[in-house]
């Protein structure tokens, strides 16, 4: 499945050395973070909110390196004796709250959050919880840990990760700092990828197709099955032009080895569509998400009109949109080649 993969560490131009200073497109998040160390007006705590794959948790771990870094600065030093025990993961002040079920329990609150608050911390200033998936506590989870931030001891400090803001109780916001993360720029992403050894072209391609998800580009960039998908699309619309219908329907065999990733495959049909009816409106290569692909793209330009461009699109919209709502599978699907195939 396209889903495997672990984007922690994903924001960092070198190996995992968490800091402030390393992580890129969050400036005026963590500019707002550093001048509150700075004045000394630390919230006990952080809400940090967006989709997988943004960085929320590494965010996280450069804040809470920061904020127990014996320098004292608004960034890590990376040297100290706390900076460096943290990079090895053994960090005695920094908990991270974790569960083996889908949602974090009031059992998982109490047993790594509030029964560690009752000891001082072991060496440094804060202890710090960090919080992945903290959307998911149950009601009971979230009423728990509640009392811990309504009046917390000195030394606590709460980092709760969440994709969805809106599953807190108003109570548990009310008493944290609220930060939405939001995507980078598709040139961001992009000028990221080609310092990694990616081609400008492809560069182009991941960060366009991620929307700005950095972590998402990057897991995607190195999938060989994300590729070898991305290969089935281009050839299922080479197919769509030279094949007869019972050849096209039979293409739904193709389609149902994807079944589980059909969303991203769909995403993908899209795209090509997209960058089709871009380049029969402009005639220009510099517009397309997929340059790697231009030869391809103009070939189908040139060879379709546009209206039926647009109804090849909204054929894959709508099949997208079937199969969210739980339409039948190979219905749908099937439908959809129709539609793809037919003009
Ligand atoms: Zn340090």
């Amino acid at each position: 499945m396209l889903s495997a993969g672990d984007p922690r560490g994903a924001l960092f131009k070198g190996g995992f050395m968490a800091s402030f200073s390393e992580i890129i497109g969050m400036d005026s998040i963590i500019g707002s973070l550093r001048s509150s160390i700075q004045s000394g007006r630390v919230s006990h705590a952080y809400v940090f909110d967006g989709q997988a794959g943004m960085g929320k948790s590494t965010l996280a771990k450069a804040l809470a390196k920061t904020l127990q870094c014996e320098a004292g600065g608004t960034d890590a030093c990376g040297s100290c004796v706390s900076c460096r025990t943290f990079e090895s993961g053994n960090h005695p002040d920094i908990f991270n709250v974790i569960t083996d079920k889908k949602s974090i329990g009031v059992d998982d609150i109490r047993d790594q959050v509030i029964k560690p608050m009752e000891t001082r911390p072991y060496r440094y200033r804060y202890k710090i919880f960090i919080i992945g998936g903290a959307d998911t506590m149950t009601m009971a989870a979230q009423n728990a840990l509640l009392k811990t931030i309504e009046e917390p001891a000195p030394y606590g400090l709460f980092l709760l990760l969440s994709e969805n803001y809106n599953a807190f109780l108003p109570t548990v916001i009310s008493r944290c700092v609220v930060f939405r993360l939001k995507p980078l720029s598709e040139e961001n992403v992009a000028n990221y990828l080609t310092g990694k050894d990616i081609s400008e072209d492809q560069a182009r391609f991941y960060s366009g197709f991620s929307q700005g998800n950095i972590g998402r580009a990057l897991r995607l960039s190195s999938s060989q099955a994300f590729t070898e998908m991305r290969e089935t699309v281009v050839s299922l619309t080479q197919a769509l032009r030279r094949l007869d219908m019972p050849e096209i329907f039979a293409r739904f065999h193709v389609l149902e080895t994807y079944k589980e990733d059909i969303q991203e495959l769909l995403d993908l049909l899209m795209l090509w569509y997209r960058d089709v009816i871009i380049m029969k409106e402009t005639d220009n290569a510099r517009f397309l998400i997929q340059p790697d692909k231009k030869n391809e793209i103009y070939a189908e330009a040139q060879a379709t009109d546009l209206s039926c461009l647009y109804k090849k699109f909204d054929a894959i919209w709508q099949a997208k949109r079937n199969l969210k709502q739980n339409g039948n599978f190979q219905l749908t699907l099937e439908m959809m080649l129709l539609s793809l195939g037919s003009g």
